[in-house]
């Protein structure tokens, strides 16, 4: 029978993504569509870390699957590291792409040092709460203007220089070679017999318990 691992999304695209390269005859990759509601998780973690081992153990906890969270951001030297893991809401708490990319343009105008690194960090949870940790990073430079029409957030000021190109010029195919989210999946998918041997052992068994009452 094949192991479920459920993603702690329900973002069609990523799913898509993870699905493609974690592709595993051993392996059910699922996400939380394809489950009844569940409580949202509260993203207020200080690290990566914190965030994605947050959403995988409690969505494993409330699901009683293994499950796969990431977390990642855009940490820009010439602001200490910021937004990190406040990337989604640079701007405020309903923020759009749009708004995050004017801020940090904003926040660097008068910046020389315009050097930056995409962070990823995926964690694989049980329900007991163990889990096992994947990093992976891209290092840029933000451009003084968006430029390309693809992906999504920061991609448009994200400057790769592997490809001579920003991350919204890049097709899917070619940002997950180099990106941090690409790094950290590959690093997975190379481990994947590992991790389906870890998440063997770690998952709670059940004992069904033969009835002992007496026969009338
Ligand atoms: P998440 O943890 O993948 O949801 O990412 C949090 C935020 O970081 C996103 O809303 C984006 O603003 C930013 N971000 C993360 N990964 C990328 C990327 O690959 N390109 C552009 N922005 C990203």
């Amino acid at each position: 029978m094949k192991q479920t691992i459920v993603l702690a999304t329900t973002n069609k695209g990523k799913t898509r993504e993870i699905q493609k390269l974690l592709n595993h005859p051993s392996i059910e990759i699922k996400n939380l569509d394809d489950f009844g509601p569940i409580p949202e998780v509260i993203e207020d973690g200080e690290t990566f870390d914190d965030n994605a081992y947050k959403k995988a153990s409690f969505t494993a906890k409330i699901l009683g699957y293994p499950a796969m969270a990431d977390d990642s951001g855009l940490c820009v030297d010439a602001l200490d590291g910021a937004p990190g893991v406040y990337s989604a809401r640079y701007a405020g708490k309903n923020a759009s792409d749009a708004d995050n990319v004017n801020k940090m343009l904003d926040a660097l105008k008068d910046k020389e040092n315009r050097e930056a690194e995409f962070k990823c960090v995926i964690s694989i949870a049980v329900p007991t709460g163990a889990a096992l940790t994947y990093e992976g990073d891209c290092k840029g430079v933000i451009t003084k203007e968006p430029v390309g029409e693809s992906g999504f957030g920061y991609d448009p000021l994200f400057f790769c220089p592997e490809f001579n190109k920003t991350f919204a010029q890049l097709t899917i195919e070619e940002k997950g070679q180099v990106s941090h989210r690409g790094k950290a999946l590959q690093q997975v998918a190379g481990e994947m017999d590992k991790i389906i041997d870890w998440i063997d052992i770690n998952m709670p068994k059940f004992e069904r318990v033969g009835c002992k009452g007496k026969k009338s």
